[in-house]
């Protein structure tokens, strides 16, 4: 049922000691009186009311009535280190007592913004020359796609500014950022995308490839049709091209061998800049610091965020090479001022959890710890590979996905995508497992700091849930 103005205030009144909250006043009332929630089909929202999570530890989250539940996918694919990680609680305030909130406008700075942009461009995968800070993913992404464009004005080439993303990739949701993404879902009826993006093949060489295709094949073919694409559009007027070294909103899907061996060469031979999209890989989610480690990218800039911070805070960044630096400065003098920031860029807070965040990543050998458990996690995805309902079972490093199929022979997909998907899901969640579906594919992407038992935990709970939503099907 929507809510009516008037039956607005009854439910959002203070619950005293004495009066057990009434269905009225149900933090779950209020919070479909109020609240819109992102990536929800909000219909059913309204009908069935949210999932009520007060409070985090370690891997754990509990909902309103103290019910556990492992969070399997780190939250959004963030909180890397855990829930109620008390060195990330102190840093924030300690840097909320000294210096809550400060800018980096007009020449202005501060210690912990300018130590983090070391931190970072100490650790970044290829040479880096200087870092640009936000807020989220979609900002750091906008702000590459921005600078590819100011970038090609500064080097007196106005026509070069079409920007290449995947289908299936997820880049953000702003839009600029979600006219990148390459997901039907984000773009139906927001008028997106926007005219100079386009979408370059999807990378699941199970989904797409032909009958017979080698992954080599395959990603030649992904890698002709790539430059086919750049040719019918000039590169003249092709500014860069972003991928996510793993997909991982559109359901993880694992570039087939070779892939960016064939890619890269292609963006440098027309002069098109390569943007690795760093939002989930990055911070050892693949079992190596950053994903370009893993498949030998050498972007010319790297959006992160999300793992930066744990997810405690907000915070994102985009680390750019010497040549767009160069760009930026040579541009900013001409024309008086880099006019591009957010009042949040380098939030101090931020930016001291962050710091933090750094520290705990290298003393708990965080990236030790996935390459330890990376087996784990995918012989237990693979575990599942058998299952009726799963088309395909792939993963790598912290990072897992089973794509459920309606007839695995034929790999011919449910009649309404994202239903089943959810069905199994739901039945995960009954059991105490937090996963998510994107689409048809339920995927995993456990606390880096989970153990052995933990992902033990989440196979045995995807199994039971996937005869479940067999059973429900049958
Ligand atoms: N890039 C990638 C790879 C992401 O997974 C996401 C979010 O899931 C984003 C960008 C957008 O980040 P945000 O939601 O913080 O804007």
């Amino acid at each position: 049922r929507s809510a009516q103005p008037s039956d607005r205030s009854p439910r959002r009144g203070p619950v005293f000691e004495d009066q057990t909250p009434s269905p009225a006043n149900s933090d779950s009332a209020r919070d479909r009186a109020g609240v819109i929630h992102p990536m929800t089909d909000l219909q059913r929202h309204d009908r069935e009311g949210p999932l009520l999570i007060t409070r985090g530890d370690g891997v754990m989250v509990y909902d309103e009535d103290g019910k556990a539940y492992i969070e399997g996918v780190s939250g959004l694919w963030s909180v890397s280190l855990g829930f109620a990680q008390k060195r990330l609680a102190d840093a924030a305030y300690r840097q909320l007592m000294e210096l809550p909130s400060y800018h980096l406008f007009r020449h202005k700075s501060h210690p912990k913004a300018i130590e983090l942009a070391e931190r970072l461009l100490g650790i970044a995968p290829v040479p880096m020359s200087k870092v640009f800070f936000a807020n989220s993913g979609s900002e750091a992404n906008d702000t590459a796609i921005k600078l590819a464009w100011y970038y090609n004005n500064a080097r007196g080439r106005p026509e070069k500014k079409k920007i290449i993303g995947r289908i299936g990739g997820y880049h953000g949701i702003t839009v600029a950022s979600g006219s990148l993404t390459g997901l039907a879902r984000n773009h139906a009826d927001f008028d997106l995308p926007l005219p100079r993006f386009l979408h370059a093949d999807c990378p699941s060489h199970w989904r797409y490839g032909l009958p017979g295709e080698s992954e080599a094949d395959y990603a030649a073919r992904l890698a002709a049709n790539l430059e086919a694409l750049i040719l019918r559009e000039g590169p003249e007027t092709i500014a860069a091209f972003f991928a996510e070294p793993v997909i991982g909103s559109g359901g993880v899907i694992v570039p087939p061998r070779g892939y960016f061996d064939l890619i890269q060469p292609l963006l440098k031979k027309y002069d098109i800049l390569f943007v690795a999209d760093e939002v989930i890989c990055g911070f050892g989610r693949l079992g190596a610091m950053f994903g370009c480690q893993v498949y030998g990218l050498e972007p010319d800039m790297i959006a992160i965020a999300k793992g930066l911070s744990s997810g405690y805070v907000p915070i994102s960044a985009v680390m750019m090479n010497a040549k767009i630096w160069d760009a930026c400065y040579a541009q900013s003098g001409k024309l008086g001022v880099f006019g591009h920031g957010f009042t949040y860029s380098g939030h101090p807070v931020a930016a001291a959890v962050a710091l933090e965040a750094l520290d705990l990543y290298e003393e708990f050998d965080i990236v030790g710890n996935v390459q330890r458990l990376a087996p784990v996690l995918q012989a237990g995805v693979q575990s599942l590979a058998g299952h009726p309902l799963v088309g395909e079972a792939r993963g790598i490093g912290f990072l897992g996905g089973w794509e459920l199929v309606s007839d695995k022979a034929t790999k011919a997909p449910f009649p309404s995508p994202g239903m089943v998907g959810l069905m199994a899901e739901r039945h995960c969640q009954a059991r105490g497992v937090i996963l998510r579906a994107l689409g048809d594919t339920l995927t995993t992407a456990p606390p880096l700091v989970a153990t052995a038992d933990d992902i033990a935990r989440i196979i045995a709970v995807v199994g039971e849930a996937l005869d479940a939503t067999h059973a429900d099907l049958q």
